[in-house]
């Protein structure tokens, strides 16, 4: 038997050598372009750079919410599902239309609110649609809103053609929202809104957003305001972007 001072000694150089030896292979890593972000790809990012690389797209879609990350909740209904289904209806019309459009998220997927961004800004699209449903702890509250970027040039004029399609949903007209400090209204290069769509708090709204043939409604309005920005700011763009 050693003795146990000789023994604790053999163990801390051992201990000391593999970590010379890991901190050697990081710093060669790092070296080589390694980034601490590669241990945890996101999802999003492959699928990112797997898209075919083409002009920008017209319109960015950005359904609400994703993944572990559910946005309001009542009972068993989650805002996360209602922004999806009614973007994923967005994207069946966009597609008839022949309009250039790119999805954030076409499934339930977690994207953070910076990958989105990032996303917007690199594809460098024109038009930036976040689709989001209200909650108040006050279940008497309901209708639709546009929110917008008050520093934006554009944004509070965007804003007021979208709502005036939104209006036609029969929801509860609640105007144009300022919101400065809404991330994504913030931090895209391009002009962007975002809409709160009803209340999943309100009973009367609840029962509209889970409807498909109300989410459909709802799309066919989304578009038909995407079609109203475009044929005042980028008509060449958007072919059918003629007022209806
Ligand atoms: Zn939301």
């Amino acid at each position: 038997m050693k003795r146990p001072s000789e023994r604790s000694l053999r163990i801390l150089i051992a201990l000391l050598s593999i970590a010379i030896i890991l901190l050697s292979v990081f710093t060669f890593l790092v070296k080589n372009g390694f980034s601490i972000k590669d241990i945890f790809p996101k999802a999003i990012v492959s699928e990112f750079s797997a898209q075919p690389e083409g002009p920008a797209p017209a319109v960015i879609i950005d359904a609400g919410h994703g993944g572990w990350e559910p946005g309001a909740i009542n009972g068993s209904i989650q805002e996360k599902e209602v922004t999806l289904a009614i973007a994923l209806e967005v994207e069946k019309i966009l597609k008839e239309k022949d309009i250039s459009y790119f999805m954030i998220r076409n499934d339930d997927t977690y994207v953070s609110l910076e990958d989105r961004i990032k996303i917007a800004n690199e594809k460098a699209c024109r038009l930036f649609v976040s689709i989001h449903n209200n909650s108040y702890t006050d279940p008497a509250q309901r209708g639709v809103l546009t929110a917008y970027n008050p520093y934006s040039d554009t944004g509070k004029d965007i804003a007021g053609i979208m709502q005036s399609r939104l209006e036609n949903l029969g929801m509860r007209n609640r105007e144009l929202m300022p919101r400065p400090n809404l991330y994504v209204l913030r931090y895209t290069s391009m002009p962007s809104i975002l809409l709160e769509i009803g209340f999943l708090s309100n009973k009367k709204d609840l029962k509209l957003l889970t409807d498909g043939d109300f989410q459909q409604k709802c799309a066919q309005q989304i578009v038909l305001g995407i079609e109203d920005i475009a044929a005042k700011y980028f008509p060449d763009e958007v072919k059918n972007s003629a007022k209806d």
